[in-house]
């Protein structure tokens, strides 16, 4: 009896082909340098966490991640149309170097005015190296000498902040003070726009809100206070440095949350 007939093999060429084809599916989209969170709002991907452009006629920068951060805020903007020139505010919602490491360096390209926190404005305008994050003591003995090697060394600091002040930007900006993440920690609200930004007050993982991370915050207790005080705020979405965005109904994600945090 004669086998039936075995249907040919695929040449390498044609396996080739459709593990080109397979992988030209998979591939992610372009890499863009900013990513639109809301007409006007958008995320740039810096070296350790995640700053903002708000786009009016006048830019604001929010953050401006770790040292050698600068050319991506450059090229996000130009792949927006926009000029460096057109930066007027930069806010830092703390002191990390993940967050004010690329500071001086955007300082030396764009005319912009520099809003600390007055908890932080001395330690950024300043040529000490910035305090260690760390909390624990090993770990901050061991990260000392990379934290050495990337500080960003003295910033200019024009505008100091403080609980409740505006800023033109996105219809209204309204600084939050928030500490706990560090003492002189800031959150942004959008109150026009429906937009919380909370840079490391909160975590957002697996879908869940959670408290900033034990590793560097520097007062648990008071972290889970300010959570309970942004939870009373109005918003729709909500932004993290170092997480992907909610969009909607963030306000009642987070007085969720902030009802499972006990008073400390
Ligand atoms: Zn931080
Ligand atoms: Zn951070």
């Amino acid at each position: 009896m004669s086998r039936p007939a075995r249907a040919p093999r695929p040449t390498l060429q044609e396996r080739w082909a459709e593990v080109q084809e397979r992988w030209e599916e998979k591939k992610p989209a372009p890499f863009r340098s900013a990513i639109e969170v809301l007409p006007g709002l958008y995320q740039v991907r810096t070296r350790g966490s995640k700053a903002y452009l708000i786009l009016d006629d006048e830019i604001t920068l929010i953050d401006t991640g770790s040292v050698g951060s600068g050319v991506r805020v450059l090229k996000a903007l130009e792949e927006l149309g926009r000029s460096p020139g057109d930066i007027k505010h930069i806010v830092i919602s703390h002191y990390h170097m993940d967050h004010v490491g690329g500071l001086p360096e955007i300082q030396e390209y764009v005319p912009a005015r520099t809003g600390v926190h007055l908890m932080e404005a001395p330690h950024v305008e300043s040529d000490v190296p910035l305090p260690n994050p760390f909390q624990h003591p090993l770990l901050a003995k061991i990260c000392e000498p990379y934290l050495r090697w990337n500080d960003p060394g003295a910033a200019k600091v024009d505008v100091v902040l403080n609980d409740g002040d505006e800023l033109p930007a996105l219809g209204g900006m309204r600084i939050v003070h928030a500490p706990g993440h560090t003492a002189g920690s800031i959150s942004l609200h959008f109150p026009n726009r429906g937009v919380l930004l909370v840079g490391d007050a909160m975590q957002y993982k697996f879908g869940r809100l959670m408290l900033p991370s034990r590793l560097f915050t520097e007062d648990m207790g008071e972290a889970a206070a300010s959570i309970r005080k942004l939870a009373a705020l109005d918003f729709e979405t909500l932004c993290f440095s170092h997480f992907r965005p909610i969009l909607t109904g963030a306000d009642e994600k987070v007085r969720d949350f902030a009802r499972t945090l006990k008073d400390r």
